[in-house]
């Protein structure tokens, strides 16, 4: 059984999509001075549910929109000066970060989750 409260930031189990372009998006975002990194890639179906079930997510497992669980998000968070994870970065850089994602083809807080800055997803066919 897994743990649905594990968070996956390996990289390598997102899909080749995703693989391809998050090395140089990190890249570019910290060679102008954000620093930031991989919170959260990919999610197991169980985890999708669990999220969705505590009201920390919108989608269930099963949902097509449900982009972690098919490896195609992945969640950017800024790390402070302390090495902790947070959520409380300037505007103006949240912006650039989003700015910087669009140029690698990844849709900055997606079409359904426009409160999610941190969310990044790959629109695919
Ligand atoms: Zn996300």
């Amino acid at each position: 059984m897994s743990d649905v409260t594990k968070v996956d930031r390996n990289i390598e189990n997102a899909a080749p999509g995703l693989r391809a372009v998050y090395p140089d998006f990190m890249a570019e975002a910290r060679q102008n001075g954000l620093c930031v990194g991989g919170f959260e890639i990919r999610r197991s179906k169980e985890r999708q549910n669990f999220l969705k079930a505590t009201g920390q997510s919108g989608v269930d497992g099963d949902n097509p929109r449900a982009f972690h669980v098919r490896g195609l998000a992945v969640d950017v968070v800024f790390i402070d000066y302390e090495s902790n994870w947070t959520w409380a970065a300037p505007q103006q850089d949240w912006d650039k970060l989003h700015e910087i994602a669009a140029k690698y083809g990844l849709d900055p807080g997606g079409k359904t989750f426009k409160h999610e800055q941190c969310h990044f997803q790959l629109e695919e066919a």
